[in-house]
């Protein structure tokens, strides 16, 4: 089955279109990039999507009751329902540092949920 699909490139702030033709699932085609980053950007877009996930969680006997949290890198699209599971059931206790990981490899992505804050003892 063919298809075509209409991105805008998220890799710097020219913001190509992005012309994408499909077939069978696969990319067999892309235009309106104008370096090869944008070919890369729309076979990952269109066959595995990636995001980072941002969240926060909980800490105990911190300055503050909440650290913010975020994968070091982007995880496929289809791991945010069960990284977000897996972050649900994490207590930090205080003193948090910021690269600090949270969670190693969360979801099985090959990717850590790191800290972003450092976060004293109360
Ligand atoms: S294709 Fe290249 S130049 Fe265009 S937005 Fe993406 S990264 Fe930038």
């Amino acid at each position: 089955m063919k298809e075509t699909r209409e991105l805008t490139c998220i890799g710097c702030p020219m913001g190509c279109a992005l012309h994408v033709e499909m077939e069978n699932g696969a990319v067999v085609s892309v235009s309106g990039n104008t370096c090869p980053h944008g070919q890369s950007y729309a076979e990952k877009e269109c066959v595995r999507p990636e995001r980072t996930l941002t969240s926060t969680v909980p800490v105990m006997g911190g300055a503050f009751r909440m650290a913010p949290v975020r994968t070091a890198k982007d995880i496929p699209e289809d791991l945010l329902f069960a990284a977000m599971k897996q972050i649900h059931s994490v207590k930090l206790n205080a003193p948090v540092k910021a690269g600090a990981v949270v969670i190693a490899n969360v979801a099985g992505s090959g990717v850590d949920l790191i800290a972003t804050r450092n976060i004293d003892a109360a």
